[in-house]
C-alpha cells in the first residue's frame, strides 16, 4: 500500500483537456453551497504540501491550481465566504459552512502572482482540469504532524506518480518569480 497523498492522484491521473472550457467549483456544504464558475483551463497544478492550502480530510497534500482573476466569478452564496488569513500572500476565501477554500487571491499588486487566482479544481464535477504536474513545498508537511521518518517514502510516491517533488516551487515558476523581482529592481531589463 503506498503512502496516500491526495485522493485525486493516488490512482494515478488522466492529462489536461486541451479543449476544456471550465466549470463550477461546489463548496461541501449539503444545502445553499458556495458556488464559483471559472472560465478556461487551470495552470499550474500541482501537488502543495504548505500548512495553508486546503486539503480534503486525511489527505497529505492539497491540490492547488491557478487560473486568471477576470476567469473567476462567485456565482451563488457568495455571503457565506470569509478571508481566511488577511495578511497572507494569497487571501484563502473560505466557506464558514464547511470550511472549504474556494479561492485563494493575491491582493498585493506587486506580487509576482498578482492577476492569479488558486482553485482547488476536484470541487468541479466536469472532468478535463489540467493535470497535477510536480509537488510544491513537500518538506513543508512535516509542520502538518506528517513523521520525518516517512519522508523518503512520500517522495519517492511522488516521483512515481511523476510529481516531481520539489521543497519551495517548481524551478520554472521560481525563475518567474526571480524575474519579476529582478524586473521590478532594474537589475534585469524589461
Ligand atoms: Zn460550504
Ligand atoms: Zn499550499
Amino acid at each position: 500500500m503506498p503512502v496516500g497523498i491526495h485522493p485525486s492522484v493516488d490512482k494515478g491521473f488522466k492529462p489536461g483537456d486541451d479543449n476544456f472550457k471550465g466549470g463550477t467549483l461546489t463548496c461541501k456544504c449539503a444545502s445553499n453551497p458556495v458556488t464559483v464558475k471559472i472560465t478556461g483551463q487551470s495552470a499550474h497544478n500541482h501537488a502543495c504540501g504548505c500548512t495553508k492550502c486546503w486539503k480534503p480530510e486525511g489527505a497529505v497534500f492539497s491540490v492547488v491550481a491557478v487560473v486568471p482573476r477576470d476567469n473567476l466569478s462567485v456565482t451563488a452564496n457568495g455571503n457565506k465566504l470569509k478571508v481566511v488569513d488577511a495578511n497572507a500572500t494569497i487571501q484563502r476565501h473560505a466557506c464558514t459552512g464547511c470550511g472549504v477554500h474556494m479561492y485563494g487571491r493575491v491582493e498585493n499588486t506587486k506580487h509576482p502572482f498578482y492577476g492569479l487566482d488558486f482553485i482547488h479544481t476536484e470541487l468541479s464535477k466536469e472532468q478535463g482540469w489540467s493535470a497535477p504536474q510536480f509537488a510544491a513545498f513537500v518538506s513543508s508537511i512535516i509542520e502538518s504532524g506528517f513523521p520525518p521518518s516517512e519522508m523518503n517514502a512520500v517522495r519517492s510516491r511522488l516521483r512515481e506518480l511523476k510529481l516531481e517533488p520539489y521543497d519551495c516551487l517548481s524551478p520554472s515558476l521560481m525563475d518567474y518569480i526571480a524575474t519579476h523581482i529582478a524586473k521590478a529592481s532594474g537589475v534585469l531589463k524589461a
